[in-house]
């Protein structure tokens, strides 16, 4: 699934074909995409207004379009934003014209992905108010503030890195990455995470997003940019899909286990696990 790095990388690449441009017309050929609004209502909502700013907020691209009509676009498994793809992509969700002739292409094989409507500036904060906790790269999400979050929580704290309601747009890769570089297991409950593991983590999130960034994304499944090309971070993966390697660190074998009900990657040498956790190698898939 598109993480925060990958959906703002196609952010940035997008937003200056679309910004100022206008949506001439859009053909929604997927009614799941729109949900609950029927393909036409939602279609006849964007077309003739203006992309005044193509945002980002956790894994949301935000369209905010003339007249103070936005649109809460997530592409969810696999979902991507292809401009004038040739030939025509197959899967294709959605085509959008814009003035001036280029086209937008929304492809989504596995049909998770959605676009909803939202009208004026305070149906979009309440939007993500109920949705998202704070922006990992905003200046705002502190190591207090991370800390004031995990307090008391007996959930994993990979669990808890991956809930968007506390944190937006860590997906596995990046919460993986960041508990290696922090030498925290994933199993740890949040609540019993130190101090001094704390203000690790707080750093290895912000240093594990922006090297994503910076690589334009990993791609693993579908992630590709808008242009068609893929992202490179998967080659710097220093445990996701590292399994049976040697850690980049220690070179103990990594291992493969279960949490937050997803596979996960984790040098045991590093990451020391916490008492009383049977850790399972993969397949086993004990405790989560
Ligand atoms: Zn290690």
């Amino acid at each position: 699934m598109p993480e925060l790095p990958e959906v703002e990388t196609i952010r940035r690449q997008l937003a200056p074909l679309v910004e100022g441009r206008t949506l001439q017309r859009v053909s929604i050929l997927d009614g799941r995409w729109s949900r609950p609004l029927a393909p036409g209502e939602l279609a006849d909502a964007l077309q003739g207004r203006t992309v005044e700013r193509l945002g980002r907020r956790g894994k949301y691209l935000v369209w905010s379009l003339s007249d103070d009509v936005h649109l809460a676009q997530h592409l969810r498994m696999t979902g991507t934003v292809l401009c004038d793809p040739e030939p025509e992509p197959s899967h294709v969700r959605v085509r959008i014209e814009l003035d001036g002739g280029s086209r937008l292409t929304i492809v989504d094989p596995r049909r998770f992905g959605t676009g909803e409507l939202l009208l004026g500036g305070e149906a979009l904060d309440a939007f993500f108010d109920a949705r998202l906790g704070l922006e990992p790269l905003d200046e705002r999400f502190t190591v207090e503030h991370l800390r004031t979050l995990a307090r008391g929580r007996t959930a994993p704290i990979k669990a808890f890195l991956l809930d968007q309601r506390r944190v937006a747009g860590i997906g596995n890769i990046y919460a993986d990455e960041a508990l290696y570089r922090a030498r925290i297991h994933p199993l740890r409950a949040a609540g019993r995470v130190s101090a001094e593991q704390h203000v690790r983590l707080h750093e290895a999130v912000i240093w594990a997003l922006r090297a994503g960034i910076e690589a334009r994304g990993a791609t693993i499944d579908d992630f590709r940019h808008v242009d068609g090309v893929w992202g490179s971070f998967q080659n710097r993966f220093q445990v996701h899909r590292r399994e049976g390697e040697p850690c980049p660190r220690c070179g103990t074998t990594i291992v493969k286990l279960v949490a937050a009900g997803r596979g996960t990657y984790v040098c045991e040498a590093c990451q020391r696990p916490p008492r009383g956790t049977r850790v399972g190698r993969a397949g086993s898939g004990r405790r989560s």
